[in-house]
């Protein structure tokens, strides 16, 4: 029956590890995959652009109405080599010295049964896209690297969360930025009053930088304090690294300001100079709540007996790459559980859940 054919295939998927990097043998896997079940196939070698022997697989199944587009990650952390699942009581977990890789490999077996199920009942269903990609745990950059030209869809689902239900619908913007204070070196013993502190520039800086809860929709962070040097040295170097997150980019804008006069302040105090570089990570995103793609996904849910619900996230995900690029995309559960440890697991009946409310948002 087509539960254990889900459950069969869940377990093909997890078995052929995919480590962010070395994602190839999965990827030609799963494409075949694709191209059984009826899909235009395209792929897209962008590997080397972040590091993997990989490559994005971009689908298309024609169908009548408005088409949306499926996203998962074929990529998993660590240790994800020699997956071995056990099914025991409708749960699905690794032997316990790996991960299992639901995370996000249960997406894919769910899009992949649904689609198996409108094709087998001849059910008339909606243009499909999908976009499977590479390095999602390495800092989003198969979606990063995409190649959007072809995309079709205005709406986009990101399968990458936990509960079933659970749409995130809002995330925030991310910047990472690095410091770099420039002293003067001098003689600690002899000739201190020579030099220009750099660390203690640096660390007043770090003191007088807010971190944690910022606002009611922002957090910082500081991290990665450095100033190798030897003790009889007045450091002439000192580096920290900053993370800026917020709902709201005007928030972030805000921050970020807080921060450089807090170093600039520093540094006139100290006398010492300093550089940064930046780094965004994700842009902020909100789907409308009253839009029409939000209303189908609830009424999905609602028709297989779910309660959904909105949220919202500080976290990233490829949602909010696709989101740069102007498509509405949310973020839902799979099902997926203690992800990036090895305690990992999924229940069967909730990837049978997702396989039913993808089913009902697909079919027309
Ligand atoms: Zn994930």
């Amino acid at each position: 029956m087509s539960t254990q054919r889900l459950i069969n295939t869940f377990i093909d998927y997890v078995s052929v590890g995919s480590e962010s990097g070395n994602e190839r043998e999965f990827c030609e896997a799963l494409e075949k995959d694709l191209i059984d079940i009826g899909f235009q196939v395209e792929r897209s070698e962008m590997g080397h652009l972040c590091q993997s022997n990989g490559f994005n697989i971009h689908g298309y199944l024609p169908g009548e109405g408005e088409s949306i587009l499926l996203c998962c990650h074929m990529d998993t952390v660590k240790p994800g080599c020699g997956i071995k699942p056990i099914e025991e009581n409708g749960i699905i977990r690794s032997e316990g010295d790996t991960i299992l890789g639901a995370d996000d490999k249960s997406g894919i077996a769910e899009i992949t049964e649904a689609v198996r199920r409108l094709k087998e009942s001849n059910t008339p269903h909606r243009p499909i896209e999908i976009m499977f990609t590479l390095c999602e745990e390495v800092g989003l950059l198969g979606s990063k690297f995409a190649d959007y030209s072809n995309v079709k869809s205005k709406n986009a689902l990101v399968l990458d969360g936990e509960e079933i239900g659970e749409i995130v619908n809002t995330a925030a913007a991310n910047i990472v930025m690095s410091f770099h204070f420039f002293g003067k070196a001098a003689h600690a013993g002899i000739c201190p009053e020579n030099g220009i502190h750099a660390l203690k520039a640096a660390a007043r800086a770090v003191d007088n930088i807010p971190v944690g809860h910022v606002d009611d929709i922002s957090v910082m962070n500081v991290s990665n304090f450095l100033s190798p040097g030897a003790t009889n040295i007045v450091a002439p170097r000192a580096d920290f690294n900053m993370e800026f997150r917020s709902y709201d980019e005007g928030r972030v804008q805000q921050h970020i300001k807080t921060a450089i006069e807090a170093i600039e302040e520093a540094c006139n105090r100290y006398g010492a100079t300093y550089t940064c570089e930046s780094e965004r990570h994700s842009e902020a995103f909100s789907v409308d709540p009253d839009s029409q793609f939000i209303k189908d996904i609830f009424s999905a849910y609602e028709r297989i007996g779910v309660t959904p619900y909105l949220e919202k996230t500080l976290g990233g995900c490829d949602a909010s790459n696709l989101a740069t690029h102007g498509i509405n995309a949310v973020n839902i559960g799979t099902g997926m559980r203690d992800v990036h440890t090895t305690s990992e697991y999924i229940k069967v009946d909730d990837m049978e859940k997702s396989v039913c409310f993808l089913y009902e948002l697909l079919k027309i």
